[in-house]
């Protein structure tokens, strides 16, 4: 590689910006390069999530001495040996990293061409401290520290050792994930927390970096629309998660977080996902370079089509396509006509009936320490699709519940329930994750959720940073119910759970809980987020569609929709009940 110094009129066409804010986006500029330099194999080190040093070594091409002295100007790069920007295909090409580092960290360069001696130089915070031969073998190796040491005003604005870290490993996944083709490892505090052999598969990569068991859990994306292409994985439907940074996405190579394919992704599994539900996915996005200004965002995460319209058909249709083909058809909408007539949720103010036949369930059960009764229905077997059980228990007065009495189950999803006024349908699990998150919510503001020990404490494994966040949390997530300690660097233990929630699916519930954490600011207190947390949890803790229920549970439920407050719609906006008056049916049978 040769450097030279840009024009003036290329320097200023070059959208300027600061490019390091944060050890990410330093570590970012760094392993760039080195897949700029044809590197194989990329080895970081970082101490205090790289506040305190970021080490990059790569098998690259190298530096001479005099392209070393060369990298540190402002505006110097072996990448635009003509004036063509739109033609670039290298990460880089502003030149602008290695001084804007240089300018505000201790900065050492060593380097060596192959065949040739090593070099080094070092810089701290723009002055030139140091130089001289240096042993290494062909590459280069970079170290950053004291990143911002001398500039508080910077240093005021970064997180924690533990922010910057996850940081680090999102921007290193990225990186990784759009190069199976070479090897990396990242270790923080002398821990290896990402290792990843050269020449991968590519659904292996991605696997490796998100989710085991994406693999099985995904198709595979190969689609095409005039000169644009579209590959990748795509989870199914089914495997999805509570946040959406399980979402990677490539343009020509370079991994951006565009907003237009982000909403495109969302489009393509609209009607597949609840609202707050997020598919896991990796999509690489090739086109040709005169198609697309990558020149627009200084850290280069935003990039403009030319034809915006091409690629988000390209990525809605390439998604659905794949996805048909794997027999995940999207769900049938509800025909907005035929529900008209029915009236959705809304209580008139709470009554309060007596619980039936002496049935234990809810808040009182919790009182009398012996779980819900959910915790007691253990028959999982496959329910025929719709069932009707004569309802003994119910005594005539009951017709005057306004939730009515449970007549059936459909689908093992839907509770039907015949009231005074007319036909009431509840879907079990909505409303029963509303009941468990009122009865946190109340648990909370009597001092804290009653824990159930699990006999046996059970491990869940998950990448570092979720535990690094369940780990911060640890304290408050007690007082919550949940007793977690840490178990090794990628994994948790899990010694209780909030009792209210009964016997659930520990694991899906810990890993959830840690997305969710991920999204929210450190300053904020989980009491603060308290609805967000609850709503999680009280999702695992619920009876799930597909469980058949007896008519005493229906009941037990409908009546205590009926003194819990918001019970009329679900933790995500929609109606846990619709109501079809007698009127209403009559008019659908052309009777008025
Ligand atoms: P840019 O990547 O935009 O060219 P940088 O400031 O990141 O600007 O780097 C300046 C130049 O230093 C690069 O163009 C490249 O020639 C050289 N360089 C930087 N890092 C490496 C590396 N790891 N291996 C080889 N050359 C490098
Ligand atoms: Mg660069």
């Amino acid at each position: 590689m040769s450097i030279r110094r840009l024009p003036e009129h290329l320097v200023n066409r070059i959208a300027a910006g600061e490019v390091v804010e944060r050890p990410a986006s330093a570590l970012k500029e760094l392993v760039e390069n080195s897949i700029d330099a044809g590197a194989r194999r990329i080895s970081i080190s970082l101490s205090e999530g790289g506040l305190s040093s970021i080490d990059v070594v790569d098998d690259g091409c190298g530096m001479a001495p005099d392209e070393i002295a060369l990298s540190l100007e402002r505006h110097a790069t072996s990448k635009l040996p003509d004036d063509a920007i739109e033609a670039v295909t290298t990460l880089g090409f502003r030149g602008e990293a290695l001084p804007s580092i240089g300018s505000v960290a201790d900065l050492t360069i060593e380097s060596r061409v192959r065949g040739a001696d090593g070099w080094h130089r070092r810089i701290d915070h723009g002055e030139l401290v140091g130089e001289g031969p240096a042993a290494l073998p062909p590459g280069t190796r970079i170290r950053v520290s004291n990143l911002f040491a001398k500039v508080p005003a910077r240093r005021k604005f970064l997180r924690s050792a533990r922010a910057e870290y996850a940081a680090c490993v999102d921007v290193i996944k990225r990186l990784a994930m759009a190069r199976p083709d070479i090897g990396f490892t990242l270790e923080h505090e002398g821990r290896r927390a990402i290792l990843v052999a050269p020449d991968e598969q590519r659904v292996d990569r991605v696997a490796a970096l998100t989710d085991r068991d994406l693999a099985e859990n995904s198709v595979a994306v190969d689609y095409r629309r005039e000169a644009v292409s579209l590959t990748g994985v795509a989870g199914l439907p089914t495997f999805n998660r509570g946040v959406a940074d399980h979402q990677f996405l490539f343009v020509n190579g370079r991994p951006v977080k565009d907003r237009l394919l982000i909403g495109a992704v969302r489009g393509a599994y609209q009607d597949m996902l609840a609202r707050d539900r997020h598919p896991v996915i990796a999509l690489f996005v090739e086109l040709p370079g005169d198609q697309v200004d990558v020149n627009v965002h200084p850290a280069k995460t935003e990039v403009r089509f030319r034809d915006p319209g091409l690629v988000r058909g390209l990525i809605v249709g390439g998604l659905r396509a794949a996805l048909d083909e794997a027999g995940h058809r999207s769900v049938q909408r509800p025909s907005v006509a035929a529900l008209g007539n029915w009236q959705a949720g809304g209580l008139p103010s709470p009554s309060a009936p007596s619980i039936p036949n002496g049935f234990a369930f809810g808040a009182a059960a919790e009182r009398s320490g012996q779980g819900s009764v959910w915790d007691r229905v253990s028959d999982f077997a496959p329910a025929p699709m719709a069932r009707a059980e004569p309802a003994h228990a119910a005594p005539p007065e009951q017709r005057s519940y306004p939730m009515g009495v449970a007549r059936g189950q459909v689908a093992a999803t839907y509770i039907v329930a015949e009231a005074e006024d007319g036909l009431v349908i509840v879907d079990q699990h909505a409303a029963h994750e509303r009941l468990v998150l009122e009865r946190m919510r109340r648990a909370m503001a009597d001092g804290g959720v009653a824990r159930q020990a699990l006999l046996l404490p059970e491990v869940v494994e998950m990448d570092e940073t979720g535990c690094d966040r369940l780990e911060s949390r640890i304290g408050e997530l007690a007082e919550m119910g949940l007793e977690l300690e840490r178990f090794g660097p990628k994994a948790m233990l899990v010694r209780a759970t909030p009792a209210l929630l009964g016997q659930g699916d520990v694991q899906g519930l810990v890993v959830d809980l840690a997305d969710e954490l991920g999204a929210y600011d450190e300053a904020l207190s989980l009491k603060e987020k308290l609805d967000h947390v609850a709503a999680t949890m009280a999702c695992h803790g619920s009876v799930r569609a597909g469980r058949t229920l007896s008519v005493a549970e229906m009941n037990a439920l409908l009546r205590e929709m009926e003194v819990t407050p918001h019970s009329g719609q679900c933790n995500h906006g929609r109606p846990t009940w619709i109501k079809l008056g007698h009127g209403d049916i009559e008019k659908l049978f052309g009777r008025k």
